[in-house]
Parts: C-alpha cells; structure tokens; sequence
C-alpha cells in the first residue's frame, strides 16, 4: 500500500497539480479520487478497492506515463460551433424538468432530456436508437445525471448493506453512458459527468479507465459556490466533475467558498441537491457553449460626460429617493430606460447595406468623430 499511494503522490507531482478546488486530468484524477478514499478509509481497504480499477487501465497508464510522460492534450469540443449539434446537449439520466434544461432554453440551447419518463436507458435498443442520433448530431454534447445514492459514499461504505451489488447496479448504466458519451467526443462535442465528490462510484473500472483513455479533466468545488442551499442557508456539498471542456471545469475549480457556516444537508434537503442550482446550469451552459450564450452583448448609450453634483438631502437625516426609483418601487415599471441589446453582425451583414452605412455615419457625427 505504500508502494501504491507512493505511485499516486508521484503522478500528482509529475503533473504538477493539486488535490483540493483544482483542475486534474487523466491519470491525476485517478489519484485523486484514491486519495479523498484514503482520507475517509483504512488503506488496506482503498487498495482493495482500487486494484481493479488500476488494473484495469491505471497500472498500465501510470507505468507508461511514468516512462513516457505526454503532455498533449485531446482537443475534445474544438471547431464544434461550426457543426449541425453545435447548440445540442441531451442530459442522460435526468428529471423530466430538470434546471438545465430550463436555462438552456432560456439562453438559446436545446437540452434533449433523456429521463426515465421518455426513455428506458437500461434498454439495449433504447441506446442503440440513441446512438444512432448523436451520431446525426455532429458537435452535440452529453451531460450525465445519474444518481449517485447518499448512502453510496466513502464514510459509509462499511455501513452499507451490499455496496458492490449496488456498485454493479450503477455501473450497467454507466457503462451505456460511456458509449454515447464517447461518440459525442469523436464527432467533436463535449461530455460532462458529475457525482458527489466522495461517492464511491468514483472508483468503478470503467470510469476510472475512461478518464485515462480520453484524458478527461476533473474540478472539485463546494456546491455551496454555486447556489446549493438547505433551509435558506448555504449547504457545502462537496462536488467532483468529469468533463472534456478545461473551461468548464476551470470555471467550476474557480468557485472558492467564502461561507464562515453551511447547513448540513439532512432529510429532504438531501433529495433537493440532486437537482442543479440555476446558477450551476448557467456556468455549465456559459462555458460548454459560449459561441450560443455569449452571442448577444449588452450597450448602453455614449452621452457627453457632464459634471453631477451630488442630489442633497431634501429632509435633514432623511435619506431622499430618485423619482425613477420611487416609481419602481410602487410598481410602475413602464419606465424608458435608455439600454439595449445588440446582436452582433458581421462586416458583410451591414456593408451591403444603405441604411445601416447611414446609421454608423449618423452615430459618428453624433459622438463629434465624423472626420
Ligand atoms: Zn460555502
């Protein structure tokens, strides 16, 4: 076992990463998710458990990189805003009205959710009809919502009636979201996975061998950095995601917590955090496909600056309110309000065009820059 978590401290140190609120990938990951079991389980039972897995494909990834250290990255999701699925992402495994599919709507990209509802994913033929879509979809992504169970976590594996039946049971579907999920990268998408960040699943061989394959990244953060609540109050709920983006899963290393306190995430709490907070929807969305979100920006009109006196207090120790604000206040929101919303054009959408030459002239003169 010393040998083993050796193994594991030297591939952290070859790759140069960290453990805790970092980005890994490939072979990091991997002793990653070993060591968070070695902080919560004897050793002789981490080894137990992750002799499969390193088996599998770990041993033989960690020899070979040892050796040969690579240093190339996949260019998983590269040119896929160019595709037919470029705006397509199906979320295996989810509720039937799941937040992300609710905020992909909203900002403009279609979430095809695949919930029990609509689909058998434990049915052969269901995947094979679902494979042969995103392989009509170039460039669509996957995003995995399976369940991870509480009770399927380290501190509790002892406790645990017959965790590997239940392992065994997870890892069916998986291993079906694994086959889609790999057609998505071949075809140029992306894929995103995520469980509890000590959930035992962490360790079945197939994921384990799956990061190694496609060098995928993983981001550990506390769910509380992105609206996970319980009772009003923030709930830590640490997290792990795999994904193919390095934006996504740097945005969601990037979330530090700030909070002095959390709220233990007990009884119905518990069943809530399986649904994603909208701000964790709008960061996935925002960093998987920029190219649909980011395809509006904000203006606000150029006025001539003009020196503002500070508005005095009409009524001593009485602090005085804008009119506009007042009116807001009690309800009349019919007030102009000089901003907009501007969709970008490119230079042969407006060069061909008279009223738009005339347009850009007028506004030149208007900002005293007509030459
Ligand atoms: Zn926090």
């Amino acid at each position: 076992m010393i040998l083993f978590l050796n193994v594991l401290l030297q591939v952290i140190q070859m790759e140069g990463q960290g453990l805790v609120d970092e980005v890994t990938s490939g072979l990091a990951v991997t002793a990653s998710v070993a060591c968070d079991a070695a902080s919560l389980l004897p050793q002789y039972h981490v080894q137990e458990l992750f002799q499969e897995s390193f088996g599998q494909g770990g041993e033989v990834g960690c020899l070979g990189a040892t050796a040969n250290p690579k240093k190339e990255k996949p260019k998983h999701g590269k040119g896929k805003h160019k595709e037919v699925g470029k705006d397509v992402v199906f979320e295996f495994a989810c509720s039937k009205e799941s937040n992300l599919g609710k905020v992909g709507q909203e900002c403009g990209v279609r979430v095809i959710r695949l919930c029990k509802e609509d689909i058998d994913l434990e049915d052969a033929q269901s995947i094979e009809q679902l494979i042969s879509q995103v392989s009509a979809l170039k460039g669509c992504s996957i995003h995995c919502s399976i369940e991870c169970k509480p009770r399927s976590q380290w501190q509790h594996l002892n406790r645990a009636k017959n965790p590997r039946k239940e392992q065994e049971d997870s890892a069916a579907l998986v291993e079906q979201f694994i086959r889609v999920a790999n057609i998505c990268l071949d075809t140029g998408g992306d894929c995103s996975f995520e469980w509890p960040r000590f959930c035992t699943g962490w360790a079945l061989p197939a994921i384990q061998s799956w990061i190694l394959r496609k060098n995928l990244h993983s981001a550990t953060f506390n769910g509380c950095t992105v609206g996970v609540e319980a009772d009003g109050q923030p709930a830590k709920k640490p997290w792990r995601f795999i994904t193919s983006s390095l934006r996504l899963a740097k945005n969601l290393a990037a979330s530090k917590c700030m909070h002095s306190k959390h709220t233990p995430l007990q009884g119905k709490w518990t069943r809530m955090s399986a649904f994603y907070p909208r701000p964790l929807c709008q960061l996935t969305m925002s960093s998987l496909f920029p190219h649909v979100v980011d395809r509006h920006v904000f203006s606000i009109p150029c006025v001539a600056r003009s020196r503002q006196s500070h508005r005095p207090k009409l009524v001593k120790g009485y602090q005085s309110v804008p009119l506009d604000v007042l009116m807001a206040e009690t309800g009349c929101h019919a007030i102009p309000t000089p901003a907009f919303v501007h969709k970008l054009l490119d230079r042969s959408e407006w060069t061909g065009h008279p009223e738009a030459l005339k347009a850009i002239a007028n506004e030149a003169r208007a900002t005293g820059k007509k030459k």
